[in-house]
């Protein structure tokens, strides 16, 4: 059994990330919008612009108060479609209480959508046609690729359905030759299903869901899901200590999947700002 180090996975990005941006004619830029005051969301922007600063983007950031209105919102985000000195625009999810966030979402260019998530880069995805795929997803089929993972003819299981993280995930999986299911809160048989998978991706947030015996012997298990535990301590949809058991590769949580989904943040920027 392997623990996949995505830490030091997205650090090899970065640093590859870093090259490649040295040789642009010009920085990339990406501004990043947060709307009021979620301690876990300002936790993921200011991760978000470190990390920009390492790899050599320019980082723009705007916080916008819980009582700025949408219009306000969609005011800013007019501007930085248009402003030259940005190449992608991030708008930390979920907006507060009575934004409306579709109507906030499709005021960013789609060339300017580093996030992956509007209808344009999302079609293009089902099209196998990929542009800019959503970040999470992304840095998953990224760690297939450097852990040497074959995806062709497995069969693949992805917990969740979100546009954001389950949906493009069975995609990705689906355009690589994966035999693809996805399962939801209204699937049955769940644990069958799974015990069927030969790579397990779970994105569904519910802390330690995911028991060791819904999991086949030598299944690569993919852990998204970011929860605490019964004592408030970090923790993702797997039973980590258990399914570790099993499993032939396992990514940790913290430190699997989260900083890859950072790492390609700064590769879709950079990839945005090469386009120009
Ligand atoms: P979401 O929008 O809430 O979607 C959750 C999905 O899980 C839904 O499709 C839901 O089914 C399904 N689900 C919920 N309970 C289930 C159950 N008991 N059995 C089967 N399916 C169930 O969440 P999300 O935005 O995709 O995020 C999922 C998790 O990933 C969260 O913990 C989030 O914090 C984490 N996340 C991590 C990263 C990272 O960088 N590591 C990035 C993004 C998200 P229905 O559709 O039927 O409701």
């Amino acid at each position: 059994m392997k623990i996949i180090d995505g830490k030091a996975i997205a650090a090899t990005i970065r640093a590859e990330l870093k090259e490649k941006i040295e040789k642009l004619p010009e920085k990339p830029g990406l501004a990043v919008v947060l709307v009021g005051s979620d301690p876990a969301s300002q936790i993921y922007v200011r991760n978000k612009i470190k990390a920009c600063a390492e790899v050599g983007i320019l980082s723009y950031s705007y916080e916008l108060p819980d009582s700025c209105s949408q219009k306000d919102l969609e005011d800013l985000l007019d501007e930085l479609a248009k402003a030259k000195n940005i190449h992608g625009i991030l708008l930390q999810l979920p907006l507060p209480k009575g934004f409306d966030e579709e109507v906030a979402m499709s005021k960013i260019p789609t060339e300017k959508d580093v996030d992956g998530f509007s209808a344009e880069n999302l079609g293009k995805l089902v099209l196998h046609e990929e542009k800019t795929v959503a970040c999470t997803p992304l840095g998953v089929m990224q760690i297939f690729k450097r852990e040497g993972i074959e995806l062709e003819g497995k069969n693949a299981v992805v917990l969740g359905r979100s546009n954001t993280v389950g949906k493009p995930m069975a995609l990705l999986l689906l355009n690589a030759n994966a035999t693809v299911s996805v399962c939801h809160s209204k699937t049955r048989n769940l644990k069958e299903i799974c015990r069927n998978a030969d790579i397990l991706v779970s994105a569904i947030g519910k802390p330690k869901f995911v028991k060791a015996d819904m999991v086949k012997d030598g299944a690569v298990v993919i852990d998204v899901g970011i929860n605490r535990d019964e004592n408030g301590k970090l923790c993702g949809d797997i039973d980590f200590e258990n399914v570790k058991e099993k499993a032939s590769y396992i990514t940790p949580v913290p430190g699997g999947v989260g900083p890859m989904t950072i790492a390609m943040l700064m590769y879709n920027t950079y990839v945005a700002a090469r386009k120009e």
